[in-house]
């Protein structure tokens, strides 16, 4: 049986760019949200081995500690090439200063390395595992991705992380280049395209 989220939420991100996107995502749902970082909750490490197991130990972490069903991501590019690197270290290859220009810049070097010049030796996609994790320890879980291409050099300054380099199937213009509400939000605002938006839809589905 699917659990409905009804009442208060707590958002388990430290991460002033996916609390914007999240609140985005929730606002047409009437949802009453607070984040972890709002409420003083520690962040766990994620030691899991998935996407979708890190958003579990966030989820559950921050349900245990607020008393209130709590909503966490995790989410990566895997780059094909790389073979899904760097996947659940994505935040990690931007290290302790979150330079995400280094870490596009490494993802670009190991494809320079292995030859990965042409576009279809350059696909990446984005994961979102999604989990809402209730104190009684039931939880809800999803999961969507988005296909594209890595492109060099990265270009434009919207969004955050990975997205200037990232060039989202059937459109010309990278995540960069896109405003958060085309990037993230749902139709008619927005293009419902990324692996955020789409895994909310299916979460939506069931939870809200
Ligand atoms: P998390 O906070 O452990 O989920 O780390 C996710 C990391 O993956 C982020 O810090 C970004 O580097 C990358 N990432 C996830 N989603 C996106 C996105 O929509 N655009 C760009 N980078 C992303």
């Amino acid at each position: 049986m699917h659990r409905r989220i009804t009442g208060k939420l707590v958002i388990a991100t430290h991460n002033p760019g996916k609390l914007l996107e999240m609140r985005e995502l929730l606002a047409p749902y009437g949802i009453e949200a607070t984040s972890a970082g709002a409420l003083g909750l520690d962040e766990p490490e994620e030691t899991g081995d998935s996407f979708q197991a890190n958003a579990r130990i966030k989820a559950l972490a921050a349900a245990h500690a607020a008393k209130l069903p709590a909503f966490a991501d995790d989410s990566g590019l895997a780059v094909d090439a790389l073979d899904g690197a760097p996947g659940i270290y994505s935040a990690r290859w931007a290290g302790e200063n979150k330079d995400f220009m280094a870490a596009m810049t490494r993802v670009e070097r190991l494809l320079q390395e292995r030859g990965a010049t042409t576009p279809d030796r350059r696909k990446a996609h984005f994961v979102s595992a999604l989990c809402v994790a209730w104190p009684d320890d039931h939880v809800e879980e999803v999961e969507a991705r988005v296909d594209g291409t890595l492109v060099w050099a990265p270009r434009g300054t919207e969004g955050f992380g990975y997205d200037p380099s990232f060039l989202p199937d059937g459109h010309g213009r990278t995540f960069g280049e896109m405003a958060s509400i085309e990037k993230h939000g749902l139709p008619p605002l927005g293009l419902g395209l990324s692996h955020r938006a789409r895994a909310f839809v299916k979460l939506a589905e069931i939870c809200l």
